[in-house]
């Protein structure tokens, strides 16, 4: 069997696949309605927020753009926080929206600092969101949320954050830190295929969006409310999915979330002992490095584009690349959802193989 480790789409356990295979129903019945009604409330202990709960039909990036045209206009200022691809990307939607975005950018591999993004807010007073990517993962880098969350509520701002490949897998209190969107997607930590965005929605994220005139259809949450009211969904749900996400939720109850996150924590810190063991490096700066994914830089004439290609077909074993500008710089092993200890150290000791096959050590 093939050793997935990419950040997206992660492997999924026997079940969830086998609950795919179950017969379609009717999307407005009994049988979707309380699938629809024990997901929601599932996903509510997970996130562990009493904040209203939607499942959307799309990918992450989707809940990403529900998250911005459902609270903003055009015109409005937006704090954008980036520390790599993902950052940037929830930036790209708010601005193509009309928001006018004012970037704050760290290095890559790098944390945001949360003093620094109280200097952008009181240098922009009439900022009216803050956008924040909790686990960058282009670059395998954690924010410390809880701190960058405090100074934005020390300005009363709306705080949206893309919690794509950290809920579920790295703690993230969504009322404690009061996120007031916070956003996932189906394929990441959560062991379901590709398909579903996970949103929760606060009360000022509500008040919000009654003023809000950005402009939206599919992704309206007001639409979204009415019909979870009745135990639907406005659009065709991509049923499937439904199917498949009811199910790993209630494994991932059944193991608790306090494990879930130990478990993610000592795999990843494995996967960061594993990678020094061969005489590689992180990327991530390593106090916040993430327990999703690792990202490490490539060195001494390492050639990542073979290296991987002879983990695939040699060794089954599938890494990440790294993107945009770290193509060809980093690559990426991803430990999220369904992983064990096992799983990495099969890829630290495949890489002990193909490292130098791929030039590592050459030292160029
Ligand atoms: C995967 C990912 C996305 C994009 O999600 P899609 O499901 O591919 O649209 C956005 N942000 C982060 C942090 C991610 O990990």
């Amino acid at each position: 069997m093939e050793n997935l480790r990419i950040p997206g789409p992660t492997p999924c356990p026997p079940p969830v696949l086998e609950a795919m295979a179950r017969q379609m129903v009717n999307h407005r019945g009994p049988e979707f309605m309380q699938i629809v009604n024990d997901s929601t409330d599932k996903l509510k202990q997970l996130f562990q927020t009493r904040n209203d709960l939607f499942i959307l039909t799309g990918s992450g990036t989707g809940g990403l753009e529900a998250a911005a045209v459902n609270v903003l206009s055009p015109g409005d200022k937006v704090l954008s926080v980036s520390i790599g691809v993902f950052g940037d990307r929830f930036a790209a939607i708010a601005q193509t929206f009309g928001a006018e975005v004012i970037p704050l950018k760290f290095e890559w591999g790098k944390a945001a600092e949360p003093d620094a993004v109280r200097q952008a807010l009181k240098d922009n007073p009439d900022v009216k969101a803050v956008l924040i990517t909790h686990n960058e993962t282009s670059t395998g880098v954690t924010n410390d949320l809880g701190s960058l969350s405090a100074v934005v509520k020390e300005f009363g701002k709306l705080l949206l954050v893309d919690a794509i490949s950290s809920l579920g897998s790295i703690n993230l209190p969504v009322d404690e830190w009061q996120v007031d969107v916070a956003v996932t997607g189906s394929q990441k930590g959560w062991m379901v295929p590709p398909g579903l965005a996970m949103v929760s929605v606060s009360p000022q994220a509500w008040e919000a969006h009654e003023k809000a005139k950005m402009p939206r259809f599919y992704w309206d949450f007001t639409r979204a409310k009415n019909y979870l009211a009745k135990g639907q969904t406005p659009w065709t749900p991509a049923v499937s999915i439904f199917f498949a996400l009811d199910i790993a939720l209630d494994m991932m109850l059944k193991e608790g979330l306090e494990h879930i996150f130990a478990r993610h924590a000592r795999i990843a810190q494995a996967a960061r002992d594993g990678i020094k063991s061969l005489g590689l490096s992180g990327f991530a700066d390593e106090k916040y490095a993430s327990n999703t994914v690792t990202s490490i830089a490539g060195s001494d004439g390492l050639d990542i584009a073979k290296m991987r290609k002879i983990m695939r077909e040699e060794h089954q074993i599938v890494l990440g690349g790294g993107q945009q500008k770290l193509d060809g710089k980093v690559f990426r092993i991803g430990h999220l959802g369904l992983v064990t200890e096992e799983d990495i150290k099969a890829v630290i000791a495949a890489l002990k193989i193909v490292l130098p096959q791929a030039g590592f050590g050459s030292g160029s």
